[in-house]
């Protein structure tokens, strides 16, 4: 380990106001944990936007460095499962909220939270894909569980152009699916065509307060976005369909009523990455390397350094970034 290193950290002041710097850190400065990794390359997700600017409670430690998804190397190990050279992949765990993030060249974590770097994925592709393109997985294979094919008919996926959207898009579409795009940013539809959506709607027509049942459009859908986003796609989704919910950019709330649910039988499925369990973890990303076109991952992705990482927080919060943002770290 090579000491001082570079890392982001936020901070509160005693009036509890909230600043980040880029600082240095030593070994000491790292928490508790039996694998030490360096680095390769991370990411920013909408939650690393909430915490470094401080918009949304995601940090309970302080200071904090943010960065919820690494993946590296193994520089030293004291337990049995991973061994110095080995490459590794963290997402979640709390990790960036209440354990030292990916925002530094070394983190040092609980072999729990780690599973090998999937085969046929490098580091820079696993952070292409990241929280919000595993969760995107997450989210098909809920779809999948609850019976829905690519002849069930068209699938909404809401927040399109966002990290969730872009790579649920893509996935959807490469297993067959007709999908549906609902964006704020209707001069990005071809770019959502050219990933796979069939149709692009205007978010416009899902977000404001609407009926408790509308016309059965969709056989399911994918939702990033929450609030009346998501109550609107309960009420126009068919009879049998399924909805998983994993995101709130329009807000947490859900001003819904049961009617989907007890007249046209339809299910919400809840998505959560951050505690998922490792056999969860290990199927999602073996199903990202099969089933998701590496083509369309480059398209999605932009590469950013590390002095770029604040910037883009900010910027992801605003709506401003378009899919995917990768940080090289080395
Ligand atoms: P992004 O910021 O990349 O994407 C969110 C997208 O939502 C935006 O690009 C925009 O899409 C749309 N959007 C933004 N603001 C609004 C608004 N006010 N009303 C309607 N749509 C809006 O974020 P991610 O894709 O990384 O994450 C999406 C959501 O999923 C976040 O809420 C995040 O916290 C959550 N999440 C949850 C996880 C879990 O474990 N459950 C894991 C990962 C993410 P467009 O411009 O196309 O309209």
């Amino acid at each position: 380990m090579q000491e001082p290193f570079r890392a982001i950290v936020v901070s509160r002041d005693e009036n509890k106001k909230q600043s980040v710097a880029i600082t240095e850190l030593t070994h000491a400065d790292l928490m508790e944990g039996d694998v030490v990794v360096e680095v390769e390359a991370t990411t920013v997700n909408y939650k690393d936007g909430l915490a470094i600017t401080g918009r949304g409670p995601v940090v309970r430690r302080w200071p904090m460095v943010p960065g919820i998804d690494a993946a590296g190397t193994v520089i030293s190990s004291t337990g049995t499962e991973f061994k110095a050279g080995d490459k590794v992949l963290l997402n979640g765990f709390g990790v960036g909220e209440t354990h030292l993030g990916a925002y530094a060249r070394y983190m040092q974590l609980k072999s729990d939270w780690l599973i090998p770097l999937p085969e046929g994925l490098s580091a820079h592709d696993t952070m292409a894909v990241g929280t919000a393109g595993y969760t995107a997985m997450l989210s098909v294979m809920a779809l999948e569980r609850h019976g829905i094919t690519p002849s069930s008919g068209p699938i909404a996926v809401t927040g399109a152009n966002g990290g969730v959207g872009t790579v649920a898009i893509a996935l959807l579409s490469k297993l067959g699916f007709e999908v549906v795009a609902s964006t704020g940013r209707m001069g990005e539809a071809d770019f959502l065509k050219s990933l796979g959506a069939t149709e692009v709607i205007d978010r416009a027509e899902l977000s404001e307060p609407g009926k408790p049942l509308g016309k059965e459009r969709f056989a399911g859908g994918i939702d990033a976005v929450g609030s009346h986003t998501l109550a609107n796609l309960l009420a126009q989704t068919r009879y049998g369909g399924v909805v998983a919910a994993c995101g709130l950019a329009q807000g947490m709330d859900l001003p819904t009523t049961v009617a989907p649910f007890i007249l046209r039988g339809v299910t919400l499925c809840g998505i959560d990455s951050v505690m998922a369990p490792k056999p969860a973890r290990i199927e999602a990303w073996q199903r990202i390397a099969k089933d998701l076109d590496m083509e369309k991952l480059k398209a999605i992705s932009k590469t950013i350094g590390f002095e770029d990482i604040i910037g883009a927080a900010t910027d992801i919060l605003d709506g401003k970034i378009r899919g995917r943002v990768v940080v090289d770290m080395i």
